[in-house]
């Protein structure tokens, strides 16, 4: 059979990507590793949010992102009829008065107060060391990302249409008006594959500039905190009275090692933001396929024109994977332009 995709991977890109192809009524095969639970979407928080939090600016063209990622999900839930997101805000945290003075007054500028609570909030939880004060941001909450790819994985296997094998560029034929991989045919093939893409040998002169990130995941029963918080690092909710804390960013020892450096700092955080024991469950280490100008990947491959790329998804991939998938799929299908700034011939 012939597919109109080849897709190599199934993280946050591959899924978003193979799941717009869907809308389009086009076809794919997905070839993806067998599970990898430190892959960084499985790794991922799951957090999306509009701002930047340490300054409070708006992050980079995230009106338009966000805009596709609610139509997004609400074809992705209709679809599997269960809900992946959270949309519950966040919490950050103002501990000095100039913190709050200027939350309040950022809150006031057209361009963020769609985004910012114009008033200080309190969380009333005996267990937390800070009752006061915080930003509310809205527009913003948690993806389950592992649900959603295993049930997309899982959709995909009933359907026989992913593979689980390390795909092979050595196996890759490319012919004048298709790609051929083992026995499957396909007019195109798009490489999604975060970190493991920076190997790859039809894209290897992109500005590539990986970040290992650790989370530790911790119980406590007397917790019960339902709000996500941001102070200094994300703290998250994730159910059954488990909660997740991270990231932390290293740019040198890129290694999916959970360090103890790592460890020392996030349970400094946990024991500055609460009172009550907590038992560690499971660090985990992961590396976001991060650029250098901190914008993502996506184009076609300037030779051979069946080939394209979906990566750099950084430190924002939850946002960014729905409304990329959509640009990509438009340029490939209604020759619609990429952003230079996303595009990968920004860095040829
Ligand atoms: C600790 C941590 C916390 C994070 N928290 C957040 C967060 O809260 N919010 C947010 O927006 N972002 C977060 N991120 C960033 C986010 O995880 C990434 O932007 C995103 O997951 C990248 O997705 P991806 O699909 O490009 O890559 P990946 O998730 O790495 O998926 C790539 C897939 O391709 C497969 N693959 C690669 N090469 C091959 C091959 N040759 N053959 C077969 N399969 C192949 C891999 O096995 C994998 O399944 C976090 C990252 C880390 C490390």
């Amino acid at each position: 059979m012939k597919f109109d995709f080849i897709i190599i991977g199934q993280g946050i890109a591959g899924t978003c990507f193979a799941f717009e192809l869907l809308k389009h009524n086009k076809t794919f095969i997905i070839v993806d590793n067998p599970i990898k639970e430190n892959s960084s979407s499985r790794v991922a928080l799951g957090i999306y949010n509009p701002l930047v939090l340490k300054w409070f600016t708006k992050a980079w063209n995230v009106e338009n992102q966000l805009e596709y990622f609610y139509d997004f999900y609400a074809r992705i839930n209709t679809f599997f009829n269960d809900s992946f997101v959270s949309d519950t805000g966040v919490y950050k945290l103002l501990k000095t008065a100039y913190d709050q003075n200027t939350w309040l007054s950022k809150s006031f500028s057209s361009k963020r107060f769609q985004y910012m609570s114009n008033n200080l909030l309190s969380i009333d939880n005996p267990s937390l060391r800070n009752n006061n004060f915080y930003g509310f941001v809205k527009s913003a909450g948690r993806v389950n990302v592992k649900k959603l790819l295993d049930s997309f994985r899982n959709y995909c296997l009933k359907k026989r249409i992913l593979i689980e094998e390390k795909f092979d560029y050595n196996k890759l034929i490319i012919s004048p008006n298709s790609v051929s991989f083992k026995n499957i045919v396909a007019d195109k093939i798009i490489f999604c594959q975060g970190y493991q893409g920076f190997g790859n040998p039809y894209f290897d002169n992109l500005n590539f500039k990986p970040t290992k990130g650790e989370i530790l995941n911790i119980y406590s029963k007397d917790l019960r905190l339902k709000h996500i918080i941001h102070s200094r690092f994300l703290f998250t909710p994730i159910g059954n009275d488990h909660y997740a804390i991270g990231a932390t960013y290293n740019w040198e020892n890129i290694n999916i090692k959970p360090s103890s450096e790592a460890k020392k700092k996030l349970v400094s955080q946990l024991d500055s933001i609460l009172k009550i024991p907590y038992t560690i469950t499971n660090q985990i280490a992961g590396i976001r396929p991060s650029t250098a100008d901190r914008k993502p990947l996506i184009g076609r491959h300037e030779q051979y024109k069946q080939l394209y790329i979906l990566n750099g998804l950084g430190t924002r991939g939850i946002l960014l994977a729905p409304y990329l998938s959509k640009c990509l799929i438009e340029y490939i299908y209604k020759d619609v332009l990429i952003d230079h700034e996303i595009n990968i011939n920004r860095c040829h």
